[in-house]
Parts: structure tokens; sequence; C-alpha cells
């Protein structure tokens, strides 16, 4: 009988879920609308029933904020999300209860990460930093095959960002304003120029400024992690004028003060494009199963 993996990329808009062989191709891949966790988990449940026997694993990464400490009472749950009906939900608990099988649990851009770590971009480096911007920015770091976390998973989107010269918009993240993901997410492009990001055309100033938003990400993460590849993912990023304006102001921050690895390979979109999250699911189902016991964090 055939080995196969699971995995799951729950979003907060939709979800992926998929079945791969031991070479991580995909078998086959579902996708439905996150609504609540009693009817979503119902589509997932039904999805993978089809292949009990056959599953050796199922990876999970997930829209957050999540509990990721082992130790704690609430492992494997969604914690504070703002999805209310999401709140407090043992995600983990749910899959544990229907599958006697590994279930690896990790952010939904850790999962990315991982997936261009193992078989994108990333495949051969020790280190790789993954953002995504979408609906929301997030950010995660795979060192050596782990995840870098400590007291939780990091939240790399809500870095502050100082302000672009007279930019006047305020942002919109509830919680900091000007963080990151409150200027720079599709939904705050939209409510400073009352059009959806993928309707702007390529020469629009606007551009300018989110490639300076993005440039002061890449630079506070080359100073703190000294990755040797960040991969810039999501939605906005489907822009292909947007990475060589990243690439101009970074460099024109950075002023040369640390040598970095040549720029076309040290920044780039992700080569698994929309399905980095899920290939990374899928590989951490393969992790898991490998080695149930191991730890995927460090620090
Ligand atoms: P999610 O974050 O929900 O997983 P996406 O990464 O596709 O999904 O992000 C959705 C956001 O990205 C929306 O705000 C949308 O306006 C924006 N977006 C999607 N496609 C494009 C595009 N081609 N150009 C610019 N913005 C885009
Ligand atoms: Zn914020």
């Amino acid at each position: 009988m055939k080995m196969l993996f699971g995995g799951i990329e729950a979003g907060g808009t939709k979800f992926v879920c998929g079945v791969s062989d031991e070479q991580l191709q995909i078998i086959e891949r579902v996708s439905f609308p996150t609504t609540t966790p009693a009817e979503t988990m119902a589509q997932v449940l039904t999805f993978f029933d089809q292949y009990q026997g056959q599953l050796q694993g199922i990876g999970v990464g997930s829209f957050g904020p999540i509990d990721i400490k082992e130790n704690s009472a609430t492992y494997g749950y969604i914690t504070s999300t703002p999805k209310l009906p999401w709140q407090q939900y043992d995600f983990v608990g749910t899959l544990k209860a229907a599958y006697d099988l590994p279930i690896a649990w990790t952010t939904d851009v850790n999962a990315a990460c991982y997936g261009e770590y193992v078989a994108g971009h990333g495949q051969g480096l020790e280190s790789v930093i993954y953002y995504t911007i979408g609906t929301g920015v997030g950010g995660g770091a795979v060192v050596q095959g782990e995840f870098l976390a400590g007291f939780s998973h990091p939240e790399m989107g809500h870095m502050l960002m100082q302000p672009y010269p007279d930019d006047d918009f305020a942002g919109n993240c509830p919680f900091h304003g000007n963080c990151l993901e409150g200027l720079a997410a599709g939904p705050a492009i939209e409510k400073r120029l009352g059009v959806k990001a993928q309707t702007l055309a390529p020469k629009e100033p606007f551009w300018k400024i989110e490639a300076d938003y993005l440039a002061q990400c890449v630079y506070n993460t080359t100073l703190m992690y000294a990755p040797e590849q960040i991969i810039l993912g999501g939605g906005v990023m489907k822009q292909p004028q947007l990475l060589p304006l990243v690439k101009a102001a970074f460099l024109k921050k950075l002023q040369g003060y640390v040598a970095i690895p040549a720029i076309d390979e040290y920044l780039k979109t992700p080569a698994l494009g929309d399905n980095a999250g899920l290939t990374g699911c899928l590989a951490l189902a393969k992790k898991s199963a490998d080695s149930p016991v191991s730890s995927t964090s460090v620090l």
C-alpha cells in the first residue's frame, strides 16, 4: 500500500487540503472557504477519511495566532484570532480525535517557508525567511530545518515602519497603525487608494511607496537574522514590477553595510507560487511521521 501524507493550509479566507506521495507530489488537492470550525472541519475530515489507512501523518499550517508550545495546556489551539468562531479552537485535538497519526502544527507562513526550504528556492540552503504580503503580512524563519520560535511564533508582519516621506496614510492595523501589515498588506492598499491592489497599473506611483515599506522589512530582516535568503510571497507580490523596486530600495537603504549574497539569489518570490504553503504542510507531515517526537522549533 502507498504511504501518503496529508497537508492542511488553514487560511483565514480559505482552507486548502491535499494528499501527496513520499516525493511530495500532490495527488489530490481541494479548497473550500473558511467559515465555522464545525462546518469547515467537517469538510477537512470528509476529505482525509478517503485516505484512512494510507496516511502516515498530517501537517497543518494555520492562520493565527496559534499555540505552538508543546508543554502548554492549549497546544494546538488557534488562540486570540479576530475570527471569532475560531477563538480558542482546539485544531490539533480535533484531528487527533479523528486520526491516530502524528500531526505537525505550525503557522501558515512557517509552512510556506518550509515548503520553499525543502522544495523551492531554499533547497540546499540552511536559513530561509519567508514573508507573505496578502490579506495580512506574516513572516516565518527556518534555520537548519527548524522553525525560529521562542515564547511563541514570530509576528514579523507587525514590525514598525518609518513613514515614507510625506506619506500621510496612518495605516490600518488596529493594534499599531503604521506597522508593515498596517501599511503594506492588500487591505491597507485598498483602504489607502479605494481600489483593490490587483487593479492598480504597474506604473502607479504608489508601488514605490509599497516597495519602500517592503525594503524596510528586508533591511530589518537582513540585519536582525542575516538569513541566506528572503522570499516575498502572497497576493500583492504577484505584481511583477514590485520585486525589482524592492531590491533597489533595499540596496539603497543598506548602503553596502554588510556583504549580502547576490541580490537576485538573496531576494526572491516563491518558486512554488501558491503551492508553497501546502507543500510545506506535506513536508512537515512527512517529517513528523519520520520522527514523531522531535520538536520543530529553535531558540
Ligand atoms: P490570503 O492572504 O488571504 O492567503 P492572498 O495572498 O492572495 O490571500 O492575498 C490577498 C490580498 O492580495 C488581497 O488584499 C488582494 O487585493 C491582494 N492581491 C491579490 N492578487 C493581487 C495582485 N495580482 N496584485 C496585487 N495585489 C493582489
Ligand atoms: Zn500591526
